[in-house]
């Protein structure tokens, strides 16, 4: 009896203790926020993303192994900013009640038209694109675990002040590589308008046919208006994105002569390997594509008539 007493107390401590220890559940919705996530929790957390490499949230449908791995999620961490549009579906549907973090909360966004809100003027949710912005997410992130695995507190500390120090060498170099271009003169086409925020931190103008999300579609005039000052201003180079259709890039490219000159990782990280397979991978490579880029720097020595 005694003996039986003895086994079913251990077989409870070893319940009990494997439940303190295990890891921390945690979901995020798309990659280049999961690549954060995971950089602060290192490896006291148990980590996936619902919107994996090269695909594109704005039009993501989940599927019902995003719902059960959700069901199981501790901790669920979103960018917000009406960024993704299916979560609230998705929670209502799996009747998730623990913790919803946004990595965007005390970042001031802004505003622009969008087309799928109805035409109403709508925060622009990709805030990543400037660096300083992704350090607000690191902080918040780093709340987020502590608050829900308060006995790993040191650990996020530290590893949320070593990314923040590499997060601070990134802003810097990428404010370097733009210092000598004259701001109005550096225009970059992008498919879809996921740039604004890099835009206004780093000094380069991004044009594109579709709005704030990858299902907003150009009127004919306003492809028109585009090519024509693509022509105008002699933009030699535009850009496609990892997660978007190019076929506008392609007709742009075929009405104007401009050459693509490459892909720009703009809402989503690459699959493992190839180069923006990290958050600070994607930006190195952005930035490398884009200066190297001619639209960039034939702009800044206009011919001069003989
Ligand atoms: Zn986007």
């Amino acid at each position: 009896m005694i003996r039986k007493i003895i086994i079913s107390l251990f077989c409870v401590f070893i319940l009990i203790s494997s439940h303190a220890h295990g890891k921390l559940k945690v979901v995020s919705s798309f990659s280049i926020l999961g690549d954060v996530v995971k950089t602060v929790g290192g490896d006291f957390i148990d980590h996936k993303s619902i919107v994996g490499p090269n695909e594109d949230t704005h039009v993501y449908n989940p599927t019902p192994n995003d719902g059960r791995l959700i069901s199981k999620a501790d901790l669920i961490i979103i960018n917000g900013l009406m960024f993704e549009t299916w979560f609230k579906r998705m929670i209502d549907a799996t009747g998730y009640k623990k913790d919803v973090a946004v990595a965007s909360k005390n970042i001031e966004p802004h505003k622009m038209m969008a087309p799928y809100f109805g035409g109403k003027p709508v925060p622009d949710p990709h805030v990543w694109s400037n660096v300083r912005h992704v350090m607000t997410w690191v902080k918040n992130i780093r709340e987020a675990l502590i608050r829900n695995d308060p006995q790993h507190k040191k650990n996020y500390e530290n590893n949320a002040t070593l990314y923040l120090k590499e997060l601070k060498e990134l802003d810097i170099w990428i404010r370097q590589q733009f210092k000598t271009i004259p701001k109005k003169k550096c225009k970059v086409i992008t498919a879809h308008d996921a740039f604004n925020y890099f835009e206004k931190a780093y000094g380069v103008t991004f044009l594109s046919p579709q709005g704030l999300s990858t299902t907003d579609e150009p009127s004919a005039a306003e492809m028109v208006k585009l090519i024509i000052q693509i022509k105008k201003e002699n933009i030699k180079t535009i850009f496609v994105e990892n997660i978007s259709n190019t076929h506008l890039i392609k007709q742009l490219a075929s009405e104007t002569g401009a050459k693509i000159g490459g892909v720009l990782y703009s809402d989503a990280l690459s699959p493992k390997g190839e180069p923006g397979e990290s958050y600070i991978k994607m930006m190195r490579h952005n930035v490398e594509t884009i200066a190297q880029s001619l639209s960039c720097f034939k702009l800044n020595t206009p011919k001069k008539e003989k």
